[in-house]
């Protein structure tokens, strides 16, 4: 890859950071704290939250097997997709590559920062390949956007073509494992120390159940997570989500229940699927969800709004033509989603 230096935007590299008053007495000892203009009443919500979330990330490194300076923590994995604009893209000079269909926040931040997006429309069975991508690449294509598995697509990018991209690719290469939990494969974040240019995405939002709580993260070599720390906002992760975050951590069995039962019902639902007359195609999934070919994907999706059941139609995105993404909900609204589509067409 290029040098670091050589991917920064040069404001970003020469940028001295706020320093809060947090930044700079971060010791333990001291009992009278008269250094941030906080009022000493209302306890504990009165004090600013480490601006570094260094408990939390301490909790997440040994359950992640990644260390804690490899890790940014965010307001959402949003925060950290548009981290990666502002630190690596100038607007109007610089592009992105990324793979399509994938997740809209790509494209909305990119458009947001004035940065050009080009996208690389997958094959038919929702695949890629490194030479697909790099030939969208220019000498000023600063990252390329990869998701996995894949929203809307449910599957999982074929790794040694991601592999060959990290290796031949001279930008920063984004892999987003928002559904990592619920995948075949390992975590590519077991893979940082190989690969100098790779950022891997999580959430707290999907198998941790936690999408209220607002918490995403960011795995890359220190180097790369120093630049997000400087650009971050000072206290962009709020004492409450550091603190639910941190229970939900000592509860790691919840989480590994709930994606067993989940699995076990996207099988159910995805077979179900496959049989029902309204449905086409099931594609496969890595995911806490799935995409079906539909015989007229708008007409069930109103058709189900009408019975209070909500999917999410995505007739009108390149390459899923008639499909509906069928998120796994618990066993009652599975059966309720089924019953409801086993009667469409009897009216
Ligand atoms: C749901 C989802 C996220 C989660 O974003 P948060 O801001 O962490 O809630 C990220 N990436 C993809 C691809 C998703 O589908």
């Amino acid at each position: 890859m290029k040098e670091l230096s050589e991917l920064i935007r040069p404001n970003i590299l020469k940028l001295s950071p706020y320093s809060s008053a947090r930044n700079e007495y971060s010791g333990g000892e001291a009992e009278v704290f008269l250094d941030a203009n906080e009022n000493p009443y209302n306890q504990p919500f009165n004090r600013y939250p480490d601006p570094l979330q260094r408990q939390l990330k301490a909790a997440i490194a040994q359950l992640k097997g990644v260390a804690s300076e490899c890790i940014f923590l965010g307001n959402g994995s949003d925060e950290a997709i548009d981290l990666v604009y502002r630190c690596f893209a100038r607007p109007g000079i610089d592009n992105v590559v990324a793979i399509a269909p994938t997740y809209g926040m790509y494209k909305v931040c990119a458009d947001i920062n004035d940065v050009e997006y080009r996208p690389v429309m997958l094959d038919d069975h929702y695949q890629t390949s490194a030479n697909r991508l790099l030939a969208a690449c220019d000498d000023r294509t600063k990252v390329i956007w990869l998701c996995s598995p894949n929203n809307p697509t449910g599957n999982s990018i074929d790794r040694g073509e991601i592999a060959a991209l990290l290796q031949r690719f001279e930008g920063i290469v984004v892999v987003d494992e928002a559904y990592e939990d619920f995948a075949q494969q390992p975590s590519l974040r077991r893979e940082l120390h190989n690969y100098p240019n790779l950022i891997v995405l999580n959430t707290f939002s999907k198998a941790w159940g936690c999408a209220a709580i607002r918490l995403g993260m960011a795995y890359a070599r220190k180097e790369i997570i120093d630049v997000f720390n400087k650009v971050k906002y000072p206290y962009n992760v709020n004492m409450l989500t550091q603190q639910h975050a941190l229970e939900a951590l000592g509860n790691v069995y919840d989480v590994e229940k709930w994606v067993r039962l989940l699995l076990q019902e996207r099988s159910v639902v995805m077979k179900s699927f496959a049989d029902l007359p309204c449905c086409e195609k099931v594609f496969p999934s890595d995911a806490n969800f799935f995409l079906a070919r539909m015989t007229d994907a708008q007409a069930i999706y109103d058709y189900l709004v009408g019975k209070g059941i909500i999917v999410r139609n995505r007739t009108n995105v390149e390459l899923c033509g008639n499909c509906l993404r069928i998120t796994i909900g618990t066993k009652g609204e599975n059966t309720a989603l089924l019953s409801a589509l086993r009667n469409y067409g009897e009216r």
